[in-house]
């Protein structure tokens, strides 16, 4: 079956769903995006989701075309049009077509427009081994350039962070910041786990505000765990006991290998697989 997606306020059909080269989005990145889950049939953390665009579109000043009420509308008909069960969305805003140059302010009307696709997820073994990483010598952002708590169109920063990653043969890549404190990973939040205690990295120092992430602090807490937020080192991934990524996609997964070092016994750590656990029983709403 051909993928039905939503373009401004209607469904079309794969083949249809285009936009113009004039679009700011595809000239400037200038556009704000998200990327969320549905399990079965229920779409994940959606207030959370659309707060996040919201606040970021209020941030580079772009008018949401649609009220909150009525982009979960299209959501759930783009969901149902295209019989997703598990899967995932992407709820893109354009700043649309405008001319070749830069003033925003001349795109009449912004662009919005919402896939619904299956989901493409790290193989199984990766989650059981536990995945490879290594730290980017790309800093992230500087917050006072462009924030990285908002999910701009604009993603180079990351994939030349990926690029690292994929030379060196591993997935992902850890970004640190202009004061060399770890940032996020690519396209994920990292957290790590010291003497029984949850450690991550404070929004401030340079991520994206993971609701993956506030979701693993909940579980996190509800376990009893201590939840830290405060400043990591590159020094702090390479003593840690257990290290791990938080993210729409990939969940939770266990981090066994940074910059060709072990992390712990080179295993995912027993509250990262607990956590994981949590969070899938909870995502699928089979929690006990
Ligand atoms: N950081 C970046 C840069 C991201 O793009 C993402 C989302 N893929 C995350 C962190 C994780 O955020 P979330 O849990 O909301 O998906």
């Amino acid at each position: 079956m051909a993928l039905k997606i939503w373009l401004n306020d209607r469904l079309v059909e794969k083949a249809e769903a285009k936009i113009s080269v004039f679009d700011h989005g595809l000239l400037y990145g200038d556009g704000v995006f998200e990327g969320i889950r549905v399990y079965g049939g229920r779409v994940f953390e959606l207030k959370a989701h659309l707060r996040r665009l919201f606040e970021g579109a209020r941030a580079i000043r772009l008018p949401i075309p649609m009220t909150k009420e009525e982009i979960t509308d299209a959501l759930q008909v783009t969901v149902a049009a295209n019989e997703i069960d598990d899967g995932y969305i992407r709820l893109v805003v354009t700043r649309g077509v405008g001319t070749l140059g830069l003033n925003p302010f001349i795109c009449r009307d912004p662009g919005l427009f919402i896939i619904a696709d299956s989901i493409q997820l790290y193989p199984e073994e990766l989650y059981e081994a536990g995945m490879k990483v290594i730290s980017a010598t790309t800093v992230r952002n500087h917050p006072l350039a462009l924030s990285p708590q908002i999910k701009s169109l604009n993603y180079l920063n990351n994939i030349l962070a990926k690029i690292e990653a994929l030379d060196s043969d591993v997935p992902e890549a850890v970004m640190f910041n202009h004061e060399g404190y770890v940032a996020e990973a690519t396209g994920d939040n990292v957290f790590i786990v010291k003497n029984g205690i949850v450690h991550a990295p404070p929004v401030e120092a340079g991520s994206l505000e993971g609701i993956t992430r506030a979701v693993v602090m909940k579980l996190a807490d509800r376990e009893g765990l201590t939840v830290v937020e405060k400043n990591l080192t590159r020094h702090d991934l390479y003593v840690c006991d257990e290290f791990f990524l938080s993210g729409t996609a990939a969940e939770v997964i266990g981090i066994v290998e940074i910059d060709g070092r072990t992390v712990g016994d080179g295993k995912p750590g027993p509250i990262t697989c607990m956590l994981r656990e949590r969070f899938y029983e909870y995502a699928r709403g089979k929690e006990k």
